[in-house]
């Protein structure tokens, strides 16, 4: 959009010369008014009639294939962040394990259960007082359990001592210095995304043991522990710095096609998320710095990506790179078929959400 390309039209013109022929009169001061609120429109509508003419024809094919690509570009971005911070806990865990086992810190018995096939169930646990809960996209966590992937909500308001009949405008939440009525405090979503509920999710895990591991030798058993961890530190980065990638990759598109409100819109989205989690911090006594340090990280790891990628990136990304850039993602060993999960939960949310008051007229491009 440029000055060249916008085009304004008065309507207190139009509107005089309908008042002047139905019978009123007005005076010499306004009268002028109007005739210069006609003589701008006019030019103006000369200017855009000349500028169609002049304008060469456009395939609307491609803005409309670019809409699409930004439609599940964000759906996809939306998948690729809690994923890179459960690849950062996972390296992180597999780091403590490793220094564990250089330290022969393990007893035998724990040993044989660090490999042991875990079971992992997602339970509900009844609460004896109810908390409040924020179910909005932006808020829920995905996390894979037994096999499958499970929606967390994020707690607002633990123990909230608001009566169970009583509306949410009742929780302290959402009363305290917000920036406006019904925002939640915590979050900064509206009051309407949250919930009371009197239940907890909870994910166990389980440890069932190995046969295989638990017949070998203890330094044997030490030996592959320590090698497979390293080997899967070295699959989960590997990983990691391919999610980073396509994370600039699909922000760059966005950029150069100028489809988000703001330049580098990744950017933008981890430093939002980076700032709630560091208001958060601030906010609870004793709270955990693992989440502010993961996502400081990342941001780093983010920048850094961002700036190899503008350096060589000499020619425009296309469509079709992206459309292989996402498919790599979904075929990556560790974290691809939850990213591809977490995608489609998002696409069928958005397709509930908007089915009301959206009338369909294209097949779903990523079928
Ligand atoms: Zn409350
Ligand atoms: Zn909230
Ligand atoms: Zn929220």
């Amino acid at each position: 959009m440029e000055k060249e390309n916008i085009f304004c039209v008065d309507n207190e013109g139009f509107r005089f010369i309908c008042a002047r022929f139905s019978g009123p009169t007005f005076s010499g001061l306004d009268f002028n008014k109007f005739t210069l609120s006609w003589k701008h429109s006019s030019n103006e509508v000369r200017r855009l009639l000349a500028h169609a003419a002049s304008a060469s024809p456009y395939d609307t094919s491609s803005t409309k294939s670019l809409n699409q690509t930004r439609t599940w570009t964000n759906q996809l971005l939306v998948s690729l962040y809690p994923m890179s911070t459960m690849i950062l806990e996972n390296c992180a865990q597999l780091e403590v394990e490793k220094a564990r086992l250089t330290d022969n810190a393990y007893s035998i018995d724990e040993l044989r259960n660090l490999d042991a096939p875990k079971v992992t169930s997602l339970e509900i646990v009844a609460l004896k007082k109810a908390q409040v809960v924020c179910k909005s996209r932006k808020c829920v966590r995905y996390e894979v359990v037994g096999g499958k992937v499970e929606v967390i909500h994020k707690v607002c308001h633990k123990e909230c001592n608001s009566k169970p009949n009583a509306g949410l405008e009742r929780c302290l939440i959402f009363r305290q210095t917000n920036p406006g009525p019904g925002i939640c405090e915590l979050c900064l979503c509206p009051m309407k995304k949250h919930k009371r509920v009197d239940f907890e999710q909870k994910i166990v895990t389980r440890v069932t043991q190995s046969q295989q591991i638990s017949m070998m030798p203890f330094t044997e058993m030490r030996k592959r522990l320590m090698h497979k961890r390293e080997r899967l530190a070295s699959e989960y980065s590997k990983e990691l710095n391919y999610i980073l990638f396509a994370l600039a990759t699909f922000s760059l598109f966005l950029d150069e096609n100028q489809i988000s409100k703001q330049t580098n819109p990744v950017k933008h989205q981890l430093q939002k998320l980076l700032d709630a989690e560091e208001r958060h911090l601030s906010r609870v006594k004793n709270g955990d710095p693992k989440k502010v340090t993961q996502l400081r990280h990342l941001f780093q790891m983010y920048c850094e990506n961002w700036e190899k990628l503008v350096d060589q990136n000499g020619k425009k990304v296309t469509i079709e790179e992206l459309a292989i850039v996402r498919n790599k993602l979904f075929s990556m060993a560790h974290t691809g078929a939850k990213i591809a999960e977490i995608f489609e939960i998002n696409v069928d949310t958005d397709h509930q959400e908007s089915e009301a008051a959206v009338t369909r007229c294209e097949p779903r491009f990523y079928e």
